[in-house]
């Protein structure tokens, strides 16, 4: 589990926001009461961060900071002084952030910006600057916000590497580069990424005024002008993450199913008219699967409507873990399924279908030690060929697990 470290001499304050840590991010909070208490702390465990006043009995002048960034720690200050200067003179060191503390919306600052942190070391950063000395600066102050961070010199390099890393999150582009300059390499980049994909911020110097303008143009998500503060770096990068994020996450959860975070039925129509239009060139055969509960209503029935759903939910479980990642495996309606099986003949999709009708049959759902619950599951299958449509397709499949209830429940019939 991480440990922070609070170093804070008003304890109300230091054991609420200890408290407020603790419950909202689940870390083992330490609190030290004066700097030779801290060290003390800093001598036994590794800190994920520390949260350090600068105003201590012992260290009335942020002499704390210093000492505990020489031990290789994360700083964030907290200060109740607004002095200009001062907070100028301790942004200028290695900190992550200076913020303010004692009132409600102080504290929740601090823990968001921990969420933050939390989070944004799962983003890649790719940084793109033709300087070292400002590739050096800027990747430190990314590193500092705790973002993996690659750098490349420019645009061409910048372009191999985003084929090389589909999981970046943000690039951070200069505008005047060799070979390709930032301008450039953003319109290449939109031509696959859209900026909900991979945002684009790029930096430029002040007196390049159309070109921020025309950098927007281009799909950039943000810019930043030369000089900047070290906090409206911070800012406007962990602005454009967030709104990344906040709309992979929408866009996540239009289109999976509540109950087993299986695809929708909407996302399964979307995807598949795309996927067809393919197919009619690649010629690629797929299988469709409907799949339903055999006798679901007598186990609501018997158990109870939240039994039902845990079991529909292993049961989606099963069905996942049958295929791959390209595959799509919906929730079509309450005990009701659809999976595309892509690329395959029927011998294949017979195979891995009836392997998912065993595993169904031998799972035993029990509840608790006593219960036992054995299910079984229906599947009526369809091969798609190059003149079908897709809901003839379904409606194929349809019809083979009318045939397959029929015929006594518990199979998987192929058309
Ligand atoms: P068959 O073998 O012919 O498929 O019979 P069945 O009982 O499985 O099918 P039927 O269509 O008669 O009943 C389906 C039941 O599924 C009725 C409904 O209450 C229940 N159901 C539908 N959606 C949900 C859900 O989200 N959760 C739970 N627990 N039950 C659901
Ligand atoms: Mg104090
Ligand atoms: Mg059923």
């Amino acid at each position: 589990m991480k440990r922070i470290l609070i170093v804070e001499d008003n304890k109300t304050l230091a054991k609420l926001l200890a408290k407020k840590i603790e419950l909202s991010l689940k870390y083992e909070v330490d609190i030290a009461y004066k700097l030779s208490e801290a060290k003390l702390f800093l001598k036994k465990y590794t800190y994920f961060m520390t949260l350090l006043d600068i105003n201590l009995p012992d260290a009335p002048n942020g002499e704390i900071v210093d000492y505990v960034l020489s031990k290789g720690n994360r700083v964030i200050v907290l200060s109740a002084n607004i002095d200009k200067d001062f907070r100028k003179q301790m942004l200028a060191k290695n900190i992550i952030d200076y913020v303010n503390k004692g009132g409600v919306d102080d504290i929740n600052y601090i823990i968001q910006t921990l969420q933050r942190l939390e989070k944004n070391q799962k983003h890649k950063v790719l940084l793109v600057d033709d300087s070292m000395v400002f590739r050096k600066t800027m990747k430190n102050m990314l590193e500092n916000l705790l973002y993996k961070v690659i750098t490349v010199a420019h645009g061409e390099e910048a372009l191999g590497m985003i084929t090389a890393h589909p999981d970046l999150s943000l690039v951070i582009t200069d505008y005047n580069m060799p070979v390709m300059n930032g301008l450039e390499l953003t319109a290449e980049i939109r031509k696959e990424y859209t900026k909900t994909q991979l945002c684009i911020i790029a930096i430029s110097s002040n007196n390049d005024e159309e070109v921020n303008a025309l950098f927007l143009k281009q799909g950039a998500n943000d810019y930043i002008k030369k000089p900047f503060s070290k906090e409206e770096f911070s800012c406007r990068i962990n602005n454009s993450i967030e709104a990344l994020e906040n709309i992979q996450y929408i866009t996540n959860h239009a289109s999976r199913d509540f109950l087993t975070g299986l695809y929708n039925r909407r996302y399964f129509f979307d995807n598949m008219y795309e996927y067809i239009e393919d197919t009619k060139t690649s010629g690629e055969k797929f299988a469709v699967a409907m799949v339903d509960i055999d006798n679901f209503k007598q186990l609501n029935d018997t158990h109870g409507h939240d039994v039902g759903d845990k079991v529909i939910v292993c049961i989606s479980e099963i069905l996942r873990t049958n295929t791959s990642y390209r595959d799509i495996v919906a929730r079509f309606g309450g005990e009701e399924f659809c999976m595309v099986l892509k690329n395959i003949n029927k011998y294949s999709a017979s195979d891995i279908l009836e392997r998912v009708r065993q595993e169904v049959e031998g799972f035993n759902f029990n509840l608790d030690a006593n219960t036992e619950i054995r299910l079984t599951v229906s599947m009526g299958v369809s091969i798609h060929e190059d003149e079908d449509s897709l809901d003839e397709t379904i409606n194929q499949a349809d019809m083979q697990l009318h045939s397959a209830k029929q015929n006594g429940k518990n199979q998987v019939l192929f058309n």
